[in-house]
């Protein structure tokens, strides 16, 4: 299959859309035919790794990583994802899709271990064929995806990782996950905001030195790595759902940059039985608005306790708007509803009086969207999506249900490791300098 951009360029295939993260129009990569699947194609699957494989097979069709899916999808799907039924007997069927069982305990971590496996298994194959400048990966983060990158890629020969977060706007924990890695992972302090992190990363991929020493990758959420096997485990939960009840499942999910929304909205769209799709957001209310009044405004985003959806200009929505139309057609698709900090902070509250059990401030989106349905509609069967573990954000968890979080094994690994990282100013030739100090 072929992947072309959004703002027009020609197709390519996958390995060069997952290598070149963004098309050379700016634009982003969309795969040029959704082929459909039938439930029936999934007969054999009885793990997520078997889903996995026969869903992506499309996409890597004709590709050079096609002798490779197995291994990718056996690599990236190496942790549960399982979804529960939490519904209060005699209620209608409530479950809740736990995305964070992986290295750094948020969903992230799927789309940043198939890039990894992907991107790997290419730089072995040119590694071998030519004069190998070290690839770089530059990643900009606000709190979740550095960590989910630098896990993903830490001891692969052949990569190095920069990793540039905002000071003092992530939190402790997610801090130590973006600066415990060490060897070829380094993470940079930027005395700045995340906007100027992500300018810092932009002038990087622009400068002629650093081209000259490296062969720059970015790793962001715009990458087509990132959001192809998000989709599989909207397939695996929606197909293991409509085996046991012949219905479909629908969706409530956390959303920021639209990634993991876009991601069910293309599994539903190539046929896997999903039903509705409600996208949650937090205060940052650009896609709710665009969906009520028909007119789209990217804007500055605003601090919330859900800070990793803190996106006032979401970037899948190009792709969402390319593949799918305008808000007429897409009222017809999804529907989204915001939550502020005050609820976001009831709904821990009230999730854990009536459940026990302690959600992330992204998830607490989720659940009020949930609340916020008609008794109709919550008489279907629906799964609210639990992008990150509570432990991550316990500062804001554990005082809302004034109970400890327990920490799951793997952060707790994370957390005992020494943590190390540079402090630069945000500018390029801080950046550039500290970057070779810090190589030699
Ligand atoms: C990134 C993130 C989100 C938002 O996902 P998008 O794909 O950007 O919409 C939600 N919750 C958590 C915990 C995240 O890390």
């Amino acid at each position: 299959m072929k992947f072309r951009s959004t703002r027009g360029d020609e197709g390519v295939d996958l390995a060069t859309a997952l290598a070149r993260g963004i098309a050379p129009d700016g634009g982003l990569y969309i795969p040029e035919d959704v082929a459909t699947l039938e439930i029936d194609s999934f007969a054999d699957c009885s793990d997520l790794v078997s889903v996995a494989k026969i869903y992506l097979q499309a996409f890597f069709e004709g590709d050079k990583l096609a002798d490779s899916l197995d291994e990718i999808c056996n690599e990236t799907f190496s942790f549960p994802i399982p979804l529960l039924n939490i519904s209060a007997s005699g209620t209608s069927a409530l479950s809740i899709l736990e995305l964070f069982h992986g290295p750094t305990a948020a969903f992230k971590d799927v789309g940043a271990g198939f890039l990894a496996a992907s991107l790997s298994r290419l730089a072995d194959a040119e590694a071998s064929s030519s004069q190998a400048k070290p690839l770089l990966i530059l990643v900009a983060t606000s709190g979740d995806t550095g960590g989910a990158v630098a896990a993903a890629f830490h001891q692969r020969a052949g990569f190095e990782v920069a990793v540039l977060y905002p000071k003092g706007r992530v939190s402790a924990r997610q801090e130590h996950q973006l600066t415990c890695w060490g060897g070829n992972v380094t993470a940079f302090c930027v005395d700045g905001s995340f906007d100027d992190c992500q300018r810092l990363v932009k002038s990087a991929f622009a400068d002629a030195a650093l081209n000259k020493r490296y062969r720059l990758s970015s790793a962001n959420s715009i990458n087509i790595g990132r959001l192809l096997p998000q989709s599989v485990y909207y397939a695996y939960a929606a197909i293991e759902h409509y085996r046991q009840h012949r219905t479909k499942l629908n969706l409530v999910i956390p959303t920021g940059n639209l990634g993991n929304g876009l991601a069910a909205i293309l599994a539903r769209a190539r046929g896997i039985p999903i039903g509705d799709i409600v996208l949650a957001t937090n205060a940052n209310t650009t896609i709710p608005d665009f969906l009520g009044s028909g007119v789209y405004e990217g804007r500055d985003s605003v601090a919330t306790l859900a800070s990793a959806m803190d996106v006032g200009n979401p970037s899948n929505m190009e792709r969402l708007r390319h593949l799918f139309g305008e808000s007429d057609a897409l009222n017809e698709l999804i529907c989204a509803v915001s939550c502020d900090d005050a609820r976001i902070v009831d709904v821990v509250k009230q999730v854990y009086a009536e459940h026990g059990m302690a959600i992330c401030p992204h998830t607490a989106c989720a659940f009020a969207a949930y609340q916020d349905l008609t008794e109709r509609q919550r008489a279907r069967a629906w799964a609210v999506v639990a992008t990150a573990h509570p432990a991550k954000f316990n500062d804001i968890v554990e005082p809302a249900i004034q109970t400890e979080v327990e920490i799951p094994e793997a952060l707790a690994e994370l957390l005992d490791r020494p943590s190390r990282f540079v402090t630069i100013n945000p500018e390029l030739g801080a950046f550039s300098i500290s970057l070779d100090e810090t190589r030699r």
